[in-house]
């Protein structure tokens, strides 16, 4: 495993550092977050992306004949680890559709999909969760049933997708006769195609800004005998939940995640130096020393856990229960340093801007967001359930 960066690599991380001087200004960091309903509008972010694709820094490790740069995963990571810090997060789109496309798709949708999903022209919801419930995926009851040639689907989906979706990354059943996880298949569902319809859902954490993410992008999905070619589904029918399972691994590791789940915390750490709150000093108090060196540890934990998966997909080494685990460190570290900086704060922490807001307030915006970490790409709960019966061979409990 590699924990450490090459000489090379520190110095491509300036040079990051010395762009984000320049360009991350205070209006991009505006455009970070908001509450819009739907796509939300950023100039001066997208201006910088430009500059950004001139130096191929933008989908760096993604294959050139597919428009990517072809270039290395690492110091993919240190321009992710770079702008994130900084407060921008640069959307790659590199979950689970490209992941699973750019493996098991045909050419010909490696074709319509890849190039779009690279530059940002096709945006894929994730159409898992159901009104049903979401930790048992395996259960959902949205149906695709043979007609000729083609597939019609009915059903709906809960959470999945934005506004701005082009296409909907959908779960089915195609067999209902057969063990639960091997009647699924996945398609790619055109938003726009007759019978669909998505209504976004207002969230509380599309209140808290400074997180990274732009616009609501949650939302309730309808299909009603929605009719679709052989050509949109992705992989062989009844091979859904290899490509849901393998998709979600790569989802709940990564930079991305690592640095929202711990930046939080290097906020707190940076304030602490040179704030007090009226006249009590909290950098003195033994309390906040001791609950601070307790929560560095944790986020210099998961930074190791971070690389050592990056390590892995470099190797092609198989991820199993590496995955479920920084799935559960990260959102619990968050969680926790969320209370933890509230218990610092104490009434501050409710301030969400004005003057004696610490940090205009951003504390108090990430007290609502916390706790969905948790519960995106599958709960920390099943998560435990994961490493316990994958990691450690115990018994399905
Ligand atoms: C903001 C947001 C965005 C989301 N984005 C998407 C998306 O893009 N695509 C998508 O498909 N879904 C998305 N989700 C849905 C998310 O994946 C589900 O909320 C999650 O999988 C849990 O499912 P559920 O909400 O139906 O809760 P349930 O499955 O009903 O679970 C409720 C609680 O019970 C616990 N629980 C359930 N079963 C077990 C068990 N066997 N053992 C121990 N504990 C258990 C869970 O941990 C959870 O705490 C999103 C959710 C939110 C809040």
């Amino acid at each position: 495993m590699e924990f450490t960066f090459t000489t090379e690599e520190e110095a491509f991380r300036q040079e990051v550092r010395t762009f984000i001087a320049e360009h991350v200004t205070p209006e991009v960091i505006a455009e970070q977050g908001g509450d819009e309903e739907s796509g939300a509008d950023h100039p001066h972010t997208d201006a910088m992306i430009d500059k950004m694709m001139e130096r191929g820094w933008v989908r760096m490790a993604m294959p050139k004949e597919y428009g990517g740069h072809g270039g290395d995963l690492t110091m993919q990571y240190i321009v992710d680890e770079e702008f994130n810090r900084a407060g921008v997060f640069i959307a790659h789109n590199y979950g689970t559709g490209y992941t699973t496309i750019i493996k098991y798709g045909t050419e010909q949708q490696k074709r319509d999909f890849v190039p779009g999903l690279i530059a940002g022209k096709i945006k894929l919801g994730l159409g898992y969760t159901e009104p049903s419930g979401g930790t048992d995926l395996a259960g959902l009851k949205s149906r695709a049933v043979r007609d000729g040639d083609d597939w019609i689907i009915n059903g709906s989906k809960m959470y999945g997708g934005s506004p701005e979706s082009t296409h909907m990354y959908m779960l089915v059943r195609t067999n209902p006769d057969v063990p639960k996880h091997k009647g699924l298949s996945v398609f790619l569902v055109p938003m726009d195609a007759p019978g669909v319809e998505f209504r976004p859902l207002k969230l509380i954490k599309d209140r808290a800004r400074a997180y990274g993410y732009t616009g609501a992008w949650a939302g309730s999905s309808f299909y009603e005998d929605v009719r679709l070619p052989q050509s949109a589904m992705l992989g062989e029918e009844g091979q859904g939940w290899e490509l849901a399972t393998q998709g979600l691994a790569i989802d709940r590791i990564g930079v991305t995640r690592y640095l929202r789940c711990t930046y939080r915390t290097d906020h707190m750490i940076d304030w602490l130096r040179d704030h007090q709150l009226g006249d009590y000093v909290p950098r003195e108090d033994p309390f906040v020393r001791d609950k601070i060196a307790e929560l560095w540890i944790e986020r210099e934990v998961y930074r190791l856990m971070t690389m050592r998966s990056l390590t892995m997909v470099k190797k092609n080494i198989p991820i199993v229960h590496e995955s479920p685990s920084e799935k559960v460190w990260g959102p619990d570290h968050n969680v926790r340093a969320i209370e933890a900086i509230a218990s610092i704060l104490g009434p501050y922490m409710q301030l969400t801007e004005g003057e004696e807001a610490p940090r205009g307030g951003e504390f108090g915006d990430h007290f609502l967001m916390a706790w969905f970490v948790g519960l995106g790409h599958g709960s920390v709960h099943a998560m435990r359930d994961q490493i316990a019966r994958r990691g450690l061979g115990l018994p399905r409990g």
